[in-house]
């Protein structure tokens, strides 16, 4: 069944989310994608995968990430957070991870994580 797959990446991290999506091209061409602004042009411009776009996360993207969670209209993340840099929205980050722990969503923030999520859906 399709699920409903939020995909960010910060700025260091975004080569490594599109060569993930690269790899991964037919798994995820089954399956709703969104994510964050500037990751999902990214996305889709490098692999063709159609993502939905939420304003890009320093601006709310990942707040409004946060809020489909909440509603239930989110399955999976992946976000592959920068663990060597500080963000300016640190909080939304900090946020966005609470409440995907609040509704049991998986998360993913490394690639050996997000592996093991899509193998298991498929
Ligand atoms: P971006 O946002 O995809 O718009 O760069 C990601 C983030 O920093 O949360």
């Amino acid at each position: 069944m399709a699920k409903r797959i939020a995909l960010i990446a910060h700025d260091n991290m975004k080569p490594k989310m599109i060569e993930w999506c690269h790899k991964n091209y037919e798994a995820l061409s089954h399956h709703f994608l969104c994510g964050t602004g500037t990751t999902s042009s990214k996305i889709t411009e490098a692999t063709g995968l159609p993502v939905k776009a939420y304003l890009s996360g320093p601006l709310g993207g990942d707040q409004q990430i946060g809020a489909r969670v909440a509603v239930g209209e989110i399955d999976v993340i992946i976000f592959f957070s920068d663990p060597l840099t500080a963000m300016p929205h640190d909080p939304d980050v900090k946020a966005l991870l609470r409440i995907a722990q609040v509704y049991d969503i998986p998360i993913a923030n490394n690639v050996a994580t997000a592996d093991c999520i899509l193998k298991a859906l498929l």
